[in-house]
């Protein structure tokens, strides 16, 4: 603690990313990053931005980006929202939607940087504790509580669990006046987007980002969608923090991604192939999983501590997600790599479980 520091610096507990090791190489199945690399148009679009406009502003409205993924997704421009990564996005949307007087509701286990964001705003987080398998009690948002919004990754992270349209559906009725966020991060692995319902529920923020399923995690471009009103509560966030919200590289690597849905396709159906099959084998090996349409799995043996098993992996250069957290210490998140890699980690699961019995 320092003297210098606000009240509000000393108080923050940070949000602690999965770990970027420089001491060896190793298979890094820690922080789901896309195995495949961007689409080769996505390269072009930011090589040849780097050649010529750098000089110059990027746009401060982000025009060609809102355009494009209002096309993809079939929006008007104002119903659109970008930001850099979808953590900005998200630390947006907690600063223009949820009021400090009133608890914010989010499951116990979900993405850590809700909490972290929640303090940074002042909130009030009043955490939904999920069922025994990791199901989101849906009775828990039944509209009657006391709040002031909702967020719920689906996918939720780290269990990889998805929840039906109808569910979302069915939250989103019940709380009208209050804003309900669905964090899609893991969305294109599996999942159907909760897009589609925004033209009924004006109260609904669909968060997206192109870390994932579009491996630009390196560019840093989240997305918003959702009423012309809600978006236009993120502007006003956003031109008080960041105005030139996107550089150039990323506005032009990012629509020439949203571009190439054929590659987009190809490499998402590929990370869902590898993740059924090593999920396969993971369960013939004694774990347990949870059902993921994610990009990851979320594994627990019964019988041997996932922390050990972790540093054991990682003695043998695999690098998976291990969380000191009640109730998930007993699970590891593995991140679906290429098939090579994915056999890698079989190998060294192997083992380790024959070395740990
Ligand atoms: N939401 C969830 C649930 C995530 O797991 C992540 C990635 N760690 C993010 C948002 C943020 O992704 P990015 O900032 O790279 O868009």
């Amino acid at each position: 603690m320092s003297n210098y520091w606000s009240p509000l610096a000393g108080s923050l507990e940070p949000y602690v990313p999965g770990e970027q090791p420089k001491d060896k190489s190793y298979i890094k199945l820690n922080t789901n990053e896309n195995p495949y690399p961007p689409s080769p148009k996505a390269i072009e679009a930011i090589t040849s931005a780097a050649n010529s406009d750098l000089r110059l502003y990027p746009d401060p409205t982000c025009d060609i980006l809102v355009k494009e993924a209002a096309h993809y997704y079939g929006l008007t421009e104002k119903q659109v929202f970008v930001g850099n990564g979808s953590d900005e996005v998200l630390a947006f949307a907690f600063a223009a939607f949820f009021d400090p007087a009133k608890p914010v509701l989010f499951p116990d286990i979900t993405y850590s940087f809700y909490k972290v964001y929640a303090k940074m705003f002042g909130l009030q987080p009043k955490l939904i504790p999920v069922d025994e398998d990791f199901a989101i009690p849906l009775e828990q948002f039944s509209g009657n509580e006391e709040h002031t919004g909702i967020i719920l990754p689906n996918p939720n992270a780290p269990t990889a669990k998805l929840l039906p349209l109808s569910d979302l559906a069915s939250i989103l009725e019940r709380n009208p006046d209050r804003v309900v966020i669905i964090d899609e991060a893991y969305i294109d692995f599996g999942g159907k987007s909760a897009v589609e319902l925004i033209p009924r529920h004006p109260n609904l923020l669909v968060i997206q980002t192109l870390s994932k399923s579009r491996s630009l995690a390196g560019l840093r471009v989240g997305m918003a969608f959702g009423s012309e009103e809600l978006i236009e509560g993120l502007d006003r966030i956003k031109n008080s923090f960041n105005s030139y919200t996107l550089d150039r590289l990323a506005l032009y690597g990012a629509v020439a991604s949203l571009q190439d849905e054929a590659y987009f396709r190809e490499t998402t159906d590929k990370v869902i192939q590898t993740r059924e099959r090593v999920a396969g084998e993971v369960a013939g090996l004694g774990f347990k999983l949870t059902d993921s349409k994610a990009n990851f799995l979320f594994i627990s043996h019964p019988a041997i501590a996932a922390k050990e098993l972790f540093l054991r992996l990682r003695e043998k250069g695999i690098l998976v997600r291990y969380f000191a957290s009640p109730r998930i210490d007993q699970y590891l998140r593995v991140s679906i790599g290429t098939d090579e890699e994915m056999d890698a980690f079989l190998t060294a699961l192997k083992e380790s479980v024959g070395e740990l019995s």
